[in-house]
Formats: structure tokens, C-alpha cells, sequence
């Protein structure tokens, strides 16, 4: 069968329904709310198009409470899950894109949408796929079941909600991320380091560094006391031997200083530059008693120069998924001392517990106290598994490419599923535009995308 040929006659098809699922602005809408569309008219206007289309191919149809639903064809015991999601985050400001983002304008081979990649064109790549499964009549010994979130971007309410009322498939793939796949994605855990004394007369009166956990802060803001010496000369010789910028100003008798990092996401927290660590570093000069002192110290101590915790002995790597990392992203000093909540994308093989019980053994001894606020297990399936070597294989006919299955410190749509990996369909190499203005997808790349969908459910669902 040339699923490619297939896929490719009917990319109008493919196109103008895409299109029109582009055009449904789809973003959560918590104040419009109501118990019949829980998360804002677009999401659930977008489900029950995708349901729509299932049901003019009279396949099996089931919406669930208007958060998730799915298009089921195919027949057997075992179930092959193929998890979508319809909705999308906000465009943004539009005077940022150069298309029209919830219209679907085409331009040298590129469809432009918010959207697009993230994750409707996917969607429509798989669902064309069970199309053109269905229409070459090809025996399916198991069921496969497109199945649709949308609240994918705000905490996956949608599937968490599906799979209390649905069942669980055997295996199964989400289009929703990079190719060839993504067999190992980190833990992820939230920490939250507060401080064990107040304080009392200090030289710090407030620190305030990042807008959210999972991002690397930007800029960090520092007030204090008026220093004895000359800061404004030291702390410039800071900024240029850490490539740093910044501004002190002086109002009144207190010092209000600015440093500018790089922002970046949490699970790549090398790749920016944490303005709060920074801050906190220059400040460790200036500041010697009280908690404030305490408290800066304390984030020099563990997150200076070293993005894997060492210090405290959270540092680990495996072969799978690489070094565990740490992203302080809000870390603040106020009236109650200072608290640091952080990040945590640790490794598939991670001692989890043991590992905590001797952190919490070290925190005896520090000046902070850690609570675990928060913990997103491991996901991972084996790359010998025949599931992933199926998809491999299919991947690689297609594409001729050879590249090594990926790991992710992110968490993608697959962790849902008790064995599900994630598969395309951003090939190798290609720039990633989710969430960004001016998103697209290149036409060629969800014709061929369609055809590996196919295949795949051929091999995964038939004998
Ligand atoms: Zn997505």
C-alpha cells in the first residue's frame, strides 16, 4: 500500500478540514465556563467537530462530559490509542504575526494558524490516517480510537477526566511532539524551599525574581539597605564578568537593583541564565548578617553554576533521559524570609525516595526546610519495546531518517497513557513554532505525516 499516494490525494481534503478546525478559536475561556462546556465555548466547539467528523464516517463516537471524547474504528479486544488535542493557547498579541492567526492563510507551502502544529495539524494528520485506514478496507484486529482532549495546554483536565471514565489503551501514540519519538520523559516535581527564621533587622528588605516554576527568571529585583563602599562599581564589575546587564538606582536611603538574565523553558534551564541566582550571588557581597544574608547565601550555595543540585546531592543521569535539573523559577525574600520554589525534571531511573530521604537528612542542617508540593512520575517505555520499534521502523521508511529516539525533560500528551510514546510530528531539525506568533505547518510535512499515521495503525492494529 503507498500510504504516501494515498494521504497525498486527498490532501484537499486534509487541508479544508483543517482549516476550518483552525478557524474555531479554541483557547480556555475559565470565565465562560459553564458545566455544559467546562472549559469555555472554543475548546468544546473544536471536540465536537473532530466528534463531527467521526460520526459522518460512521465510526463510534463517544464524547465525555464535553472535556474529551473519541472516534473509535476496528474491532478486537486490545485498543491502540492515537491522543489529540483541539485546543490552543492564546494567539498573543496579533500585531506580532504577520497572518491572521485563527484563519489558516497558505503561503509557499505553509499553512499559518495558531494551531498548526500544536497540536491541530497533527490531529488531522491522524485523523486522515484512520480515514484512509478504513477506506482501503484493511482487517483490524484491535480497536483504534482517536481520542480527543481540549484542555491539553492548561493541565491535561481533559484526558485525566477520559481515562476516570474510559478505558485505558493498550498502547498507543500521541502526535504531539517531535519525531522519530519521545520514548522517556523526566519526573517532574515541584519543590518549595522556605526559610526557618524570619527576619528581623535587615539590610534586605525584599527580593523578587520569576513569573513562573516552569521558567527560567528573566529579571530579578533587590531592595536593601544603602551599602557601606562603593556597590555601583562592584556591582558593574559583576554584571561584565557574569555577561550580565542590570541597573542600581538609589532612592532614598535604599538601593533598588535590577539584574536581566535569559529566560528559558525549566527543562532546559542551561540554556538561560537565572537572573534571581544571579542577583542573589552579587548579594552574598553586600549582605553578611540577618536572614537576608542567610537567604542569599543559601541560593548561591545550591544554584550558582550548577543547574543539577549537587549541593544538596540531588544530582543523578542515566543513559535514558540524562542529568536531573533544577529551576529555581520564583524565588522571593520578604516579611516571612525567603522562599524558593523550583522546578524539578528529574531522570526516568531517579531514587525518588531514597534520594529524599537523605536531602531532607542534609536539610536538618541548612537554613530552609523543603516540601514537596508536587510530583508528575517518570514516563517511559523501553526502546526494545515492540511498540516503539514498530513506530521506528514506519518512521524511517517513510522519511529515510535514522536519528536516535529523543528524551524530554518537558512532560508530553503520552504520559497520560500507561504505554504510549510520543510521535511526530515535528521532524528532526525543523524550527519549533508552538505557542509562538506566526505559527505553521509546512503541507508536505502533514501529507507525510498522515501516511506514517497509517502505516502505523496498520502495523500496530492488524496481523
Ligand atoms: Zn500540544
Amino acid at each position: 500500500m503507498d500510504w504516501y499516494k494515498l494521504a497525498k490525494n486527498r490532501e484537499e481534503e486534509l487541508i479544508g478540514e483543517l482549516r476550518e478546525l483552525l478557524q474555531i478559536e479554541s483557547v480556555l475561556e475559565e470565565e465562560k465556563a459553564t458545566p455544559d462546556a467546562p472549559f469555555g465555548p472554543g475548546p468544546l466547539a473544536a471536540l465536537q467537530f473532530m466528534l463531527e467528523k467521526g460520526r459522518e464516517q460512521n465510526m463510534t463516537v463517544k464524547n465525555i462530559d464535553n472535556m474529551a471524547g473519541h472516534i473509535e474504528m476496528g474491532q478486537g479486544e486490545e485498543l491502540l490509542g492515537i491522543l489529540c488535542h483541539v485546543d490552543v493557547v492564546p494567539a498573543g498579541d496579533s500585531s506580532t504575526w504577520t497572518y491572521p492567526p485563527f484563519k489558516g492563510e497558505i503561503v509557499d507551502g505553509k499553512l499559518y494558524a495558531r494551531g498548526a502544529i500544536d497540536d491541530k495539524g497533527p490531529t488531522m494528520a491522524a485523523w486522515l490516517a484512520m480515514k484512509l485506514v478504513k477506506d482501503a478496507g484493511i482487517q483490524l484486529n484491535k480497536r483504534v480510537r482517536l481520542i480527543v482532549g481540549s484542555d491539553e495546554e492548561s493541565g491535561f483536565r481533559c484526558v485525566d477526566h477520559y481515562f476516570e471514565k474510559e478505558e485505558m489503551p493498550t498502547i498507543g501514540f500521541a502526535p504531539d511532539a517531535d519525531f522519530p519519538l519521545i520514548n522517556a520523559e523526566k519526573g517532574i516535581a515541584h519543590l518549595v524551599f522556605s526559610q526557618k527564621q524570619a527576619p528581623e533587622e535587615e539590610n534586605l528588605f525584599s527580593f523578587t525574581a520569576g513569573k513562573r516554576i516552569n521558567m527560567v527568571p528573566e529579571t530579578a529585583i533587590a531592595v536593601l539597605n544603602r551599602a557601606s563602599g562603593n556597590i555601583g562599581l562592584k556591582f558593574q564589575n559583576f554584571l561584565s564578568e557574569n555577561n550580565a546587564e542590570g541597573t542600581l538606582n538609589l532612592e532614598g536611603d535604599r538601593y533598588i537593583i535590577t539584574v536581566k538574565g535569559k529566560s528559558a523553558h525549566a527543562m532546559e534551564p542551561e540554556k538561560g541564565c537565572n537572573a534571581a541566582v544571579l542577583l542573589a550571588k552579587f548579594l552574598t557581597t553586600e549582605l553578611k548578617v540577618g536572614a537576608g544574608a542567610q537567604f542569599v547565601q543559601f541560593v548561591t550555595d545550591v544554584f550558582y553554576g550548577d543547574h543539577t543540585g549537587k549541593a544538596l546531592g540531588f544530582n543523578y543521569f542515566d543513559a535514558m533521559s540524562g542529568e536531573t535539573t533544577l529551576n529555581p523559577g520564583l524565588v522571593s525574600f520578604g516579611e516571612k524570609g525567603g522562599v524558593i520554589e523550583v522546578s524539578m525534571r528529574y531522570s526516568v531511573t531517579y531514587p525518588f525516595e531514597e534520594k529524599m530521604t537523605d536531602i531532607q537528612q542534609l536539610m536538618t542542617t541548612k537554613p530552609f526546610v523543603l516540601d514537596v508540593a508536587g510530583d508528575s512520575k517518570p514516563h517511559y517505555v523501553p526502546e526494545d519495546d515492540e511498540l516503539v520499534q514498530t513506530l521506528l521502523s514506519v518512521y524511517q521508511k517513510h522519511t529515510k531518517d535514522f536519528s536516535k529516539v529523543l528524551s524530554t525533560g518537558g512532560g508530553t500528551y503520552a504520559r497520560v497513557m500507561k504505554k504510549g510514546v510520543a510521535f511526530g510530528m515535528l521532524y528532526p531539525g525543523e524550527p519549533d513554532v508552538a505557542h509562538q506568533a506566526d505559527e505553521y505547518v509546512v503541507l508536505e510535512n502533514l501529507i507525510k505525516a498522515a501516511a506514517i499515521y497509517a502505516e502505523a495503525i496498520v502495523k500496530l492494529a492488524s496481523k
